[in-house]
């Protein structure tokens, strides 16, 4: 284990690979290498520090993909702040909670996006949150004069500070993406997400060779750890390919950067495999990349390492609670084991399985709650001791809410979340299988069961589907026919929905609560 501070971290970076590049921005052209990024970071850092910034004092990002992002988060490290990561889709309400939720004091935020004027919006925020002292907009005269501030201070004052910053100290707030509710602020510490960050790239092998293409967004662990911070551990280069997911412009990325590795949830990855143009694209300096947070189709993912060259796509499972990762695949590993298991844990992680009534660990090949200890463990939910005790239990072990199985072979195969678990007339079904089952039907492009109440079986099976051919959708009486003899009864979808598209997190979830709440009856 690293028993670094991230600032500290940077620099064994900084030193050892001046020269090589670290960031680059696709859209804007800039670029930095590790000597200039340093430079940059302590510019923002003393910036930030002259608006009386002080350790422990919490920072908000509030900002889409840019590579101003990526110096906040090292800057706020160097100063033993602690960032607060709001998700740039949140609007005043959210907002307003994230920011009085941590107190944050200063605001950095986006100044405009697919037509949202954030200066607007944070001119509103500010009645509602009084901590809020400060708010800085990228790319607008605020953050020029934030980096001006900063020329007054003393050239050593970086370096005294760091001299009183523990691995220890919390570092991030990052919020959950909300799939299953209210979104939680997990507080996260130095030692927690450096060393995630550098183990996730370890397991992929990085050098200062690789060059990352990162559509994820940053605000979102998969991005600023198992992207950053995976990056930067191991003096690999950040490539932005754009401010917010698009699947062209990560292509051409890719290609004109010559990315050796892309990230991405599945969906992400399926809007890019079904560009007209995918063929055209010169994906061959591809050799890995990271999936995770949700599961992958089998089509999909044998397609992902064939024609993206991705041979060797680690599949990552983890939550925002364990900074984020407890499993992943490692490079020789079968496709058998990249699409129906998330790999085994990192080194040391501990995960077991067990009843979630009576937590007694199960045997392997059981269903249960996965449960995960380790130095990934957050600190606890900000400002929530009640919240943090139910999740995390005295001997230390997170408790997911995702029910697993532990194989034979020590591979951990995620079965769904204890949530999501359908019962219908007392047998469980598990929504990933009928799932998996109906992605098969030529007229599914995609599909998503959900349990909605039924007065005979206390849950019945609604199966949501966007249809291929947008003209030619299936009919219920097509998928059950498709289902008769093939599947077991009590796992027949009995509702259908079509749908253009499903109501996702901006981390790229589905949210199964809005399918089920704006199910009735009416529907199919
Ligand atoms: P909230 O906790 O607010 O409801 P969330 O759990 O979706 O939202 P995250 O911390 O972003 O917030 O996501 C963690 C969850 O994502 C895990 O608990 C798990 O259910 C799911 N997940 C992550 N990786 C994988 C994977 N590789 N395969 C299947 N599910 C995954
Ligand atoms: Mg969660």
């Amino acid at each position: 284990l690293l028993g670094d501070t991230i600032g500290r971290n940077l620099d064994r970076a900084i030193t050892a690979h001046p020269d090589r590049e670290v960031l680059v921005d696709v859209p804007s052209g800039r670029r930095w290498t590790y000597a200039e990024f340093g430079r940059a970071v302590d510019d923002v850092a003393r910036g930030l520090a002259a608006g009386g910034v002080l350790k422990g004092d919490r920072v908000g990002i509030w900002a889409v993909n840019c590579p101003e992002w990526v110096l906040v988060q090292y800057a706020t490290a160097r100063l033993g702040a602690i960032m607060v990561n709001i998700n740039p889709a949140y609007r005043l309400h959210e907002l307003a909670y994230a920011l009085r939720q941590s107190g944050v004091s200063v605001l950095i935020a986006s100044t405009e996006h697919r037509g949202s004027d954030y200066r607007v919006m944070s001119a509103e925020v500010r009645v509602n949150c009084p901590d809020l002292r400060e708010v800085v907009h990228i790319g607008d005269p605020s953050w020029d004069a934030m980096a001006a501030a900063g020329e007054s201070l003393d050239q050593g004052y970086l370096a005294d500070v760091e001299a009183t910053l523990s691995c220890d100290d919390p570092v991030n707030i990052q919020y959950t993406s909300g799939t299953t509710g209210f979104p939680k602020g997990a507080t996260l510490s130095h030692h927690n997400i450096l060393n995630n960050g550098y183990f996730v790239g370890d397991t992929v092998g990085y050098c200062e060779q690789d060059r990352i293409c990162l559509p994820v967004p940053f605000y979102h662990c998969f991005g600023m750890v198992m992207g950053n911070l995976g990056a930067t551990s191991h003096a690999a280069c950040i490539v932005i390919p754009a401010p917010s997911f698009d699947a062209a412009a990560t292509l051409r990325a890719v290609q004109q950067e010559r990315c050796t590795s892309l990230y991405g949830v599945p969906t992400m990855f399926i809007a890019e495999l079904a560009l007209p143009a995918f063929a055209e694209y010169d994906l061959s300096s591809l050799r890995t990349g990271i999936m995770a947070g949700s599961p992958c189709p089998v089509e999909v993912m044998k397609r992902v390492m064939a024609e993206m060259h991705m041979a060797e796509v680690s599949i990552c499972y983890g939550m925002t609670e364990t900074s984020p990762v407890s499993t992943q695949t490692r490079r020789d590993d079968t496709l058998e084991h990249r699409t129906a298991t998330v790999g085994r844990a990192l080194p040391h992680i501990e995960v077991k399985v067990v009843d979630p009534s009576s937590g007694v660990t199960l045997p392997r090949g059981t269903a249960g709650e996965l449960c995960t200890r380790g130095y990934s463990v957050m600190l606890g939910y900000w400002d929530e001791p009640d919240r943090t005790a139910e999740a995390v239990d005295g001997g230390r072990w997170m408790h997911t809410g995702d029910l697993a199985v532990m194989r034979d072979d020590g591979y951990v195969a995620i079965v769904g979340r204890i949530k999501d678990m359908i019962i219908r007339g007392g047998e469980n079904v598990y929504p990933r299988e009928v799932e998996e089952f109906l992605y098969g039907h030529p007229k599914v492009a995609d599909v998503q069961v959900v349990g909605v109440p039924d007065d005979t079986f206390g849950e019945e099976i609604l199966a949501c589907v966007i249809p291929r051919d947008p003209a030619d959708p299936p009919s219920l009486g097509e998928i059950t026919a498709y289902c008769e003899g093939r599947l077991a009864h009590f796992k027949v979808p009995r509702h259908l929905r079509v749908l253009d598209a499903f109501p996702m997190t901006v981390s790229g979830k589905v949210r199964k609560v809005e399918l089920r709440a704006d199910f009735t009856h009416g529907d199919g």
